[in-house]
């Protein structure tokens, strides 16, 4: 399936501005969309929040002469209503909004019959299931085409990006609903011109289905998002790396792939069969505290058996993170276990 691409600017800032991405944008086939915000939300009071209904004039008109479409965020009914009066068939549900069920459920009652297609951002926080959950009542008012966006979830530490990717988020989202196409907005993840290839690279080995990205003709001059936003130059040069094709020929990649896959498979049963044995060793144990009334929480023997592990972690080459992700879910569950018992 050939990969979508969504890209324009964060804003509508003047009608100048819209025919000068649009013309640019035009011209490149691989786009198979034009974003541009109407309704700005933002953070604090007083900065640009949007031209609102004029900018949808714009686009109408634009839409016509360059034979392109246009889509925008919606977040009240208000939105959508307006979106169909100018002709925009798609829109999306920004990051802000995906978090609140209640808007969620107003733009669904405004969204039903109209035949428009939506894409839903990732709610700012990490929580899968807010995410989960737009998509589910979008899809039980009958919207037939869904698509997910994702754009990086705020936390206290996004570890230089703008908005943390945490991939394994929107990887158990595609787990979840396998019938949803997903997007990346790198632009929102990265925060920095910079940063945004990188990321759509590492989509694109996630076998994401395209993009959504920020383009400006002038991003420093950029009424929001300036720093984010690329200029044509490098949505070019962005797009001649993300749309490479695989050069991998399904039988020759099956023929070495099958027998790799083989082995993880048996070392994954293995696994399972081991943490079944820890977890019996476990109830045994816990017999024995049980009888002679030992608590079941041993804050000495669980640390050294943390250290223990780590530094066999370390001489293994293995992320000492990632250890101790596990064991902590190991020893949680042996403490369930044994509180069981
Ligand atoms: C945007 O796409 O410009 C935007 C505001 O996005 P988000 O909802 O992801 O913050
Ligand atoms: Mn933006």
């Amino acid at each position: 399936m050939s990969k979508i691409v969504i890209a324009g600017p964060c804003s509508v800032e003047s009608r100048e501005q819209l025919r000068e991405v649009t013309a640019l944008l035009a011209t490149m086939p691989e786009v198979t969309m034009i974003r541009a915000g109407v309704w700005k939300p933002r953070t604090r009071p007083g900065g640009f929040e949007g031209l609102g209904e004029p900018a949808l004039r714009w686009m109408q008109e634009l839409a016509a002469e360059y034979g392109v479409a246009y889509c925008c965020e919606v977040a009240r009914p208000e939105h959508v209503e307006l979106c169909q009066q100018y002709g925009i068939r798609t829109v999306w549900i920004g990051a802000r909004t995906t978090g609140n069920p209640f808007m969620v459920d107003e733009l669904c009652s405004a969204l039903r019959d109209s035949g428009m297609a939506v894409m839903v951002k990732n709610p700012t926080s990490p929580d899968v299931r807010l995410w989960l959950g737009a998509i589910e009542r979008l899809q039980q008012v009958g919207i037939q085409s869904i698509t997910a966006v994702h754009r990086g979830f705020s936390m206290y530490n996004t570890r230089g990006y703008r908005n943390a990717p945490l991939w394994e988020m929107a990887l158990e989202l595609r787990r979840e609903l396998p019938g949803v196409p997903i997007l990346c907005d790198p632009s929102h993840i990265g925060g920095q011109r910079e940063l945004v290839e990188p990321i759509a690279l590492t989509a694109r080995m996630l076998d994401y289905d395209g993009l959504m990205v920020e383009v400006h003709p002038h991003p420093d001059a950029a009424l929001t998002d300036a720093g984010q936003q690329l200029d044509p130059d490098q949505l070019r040069r962005l797009l001649d790396s993300f749309l490479i094709p695989s050069t991998a020929t399904p039988t020759d990649s099956d023929h070495r792939l099958t027998p790799l896959r083989q082995q993880i498979d048996d070392v994954d049963h293995e696994l399972l069969s081991l943490l079944a044995r820890r977890m019996e060793l476990s109830r045994s144990i816990a017999a024995i505290k049980h009888e002679h009334d030992i608590a079941v929480y041993q804050s000495k023997r669980w640390s050294d058996v943390m250290d223990d592990r780590l530094q066999l972690a370390g001489s293994l080459g293995l992320d000492a993170d990632f250890i101790k992700d596990i064991l902590e879910k190991i020893h949680a569950e042996s403490v369930r276990v044994q509180l069981e018992s």
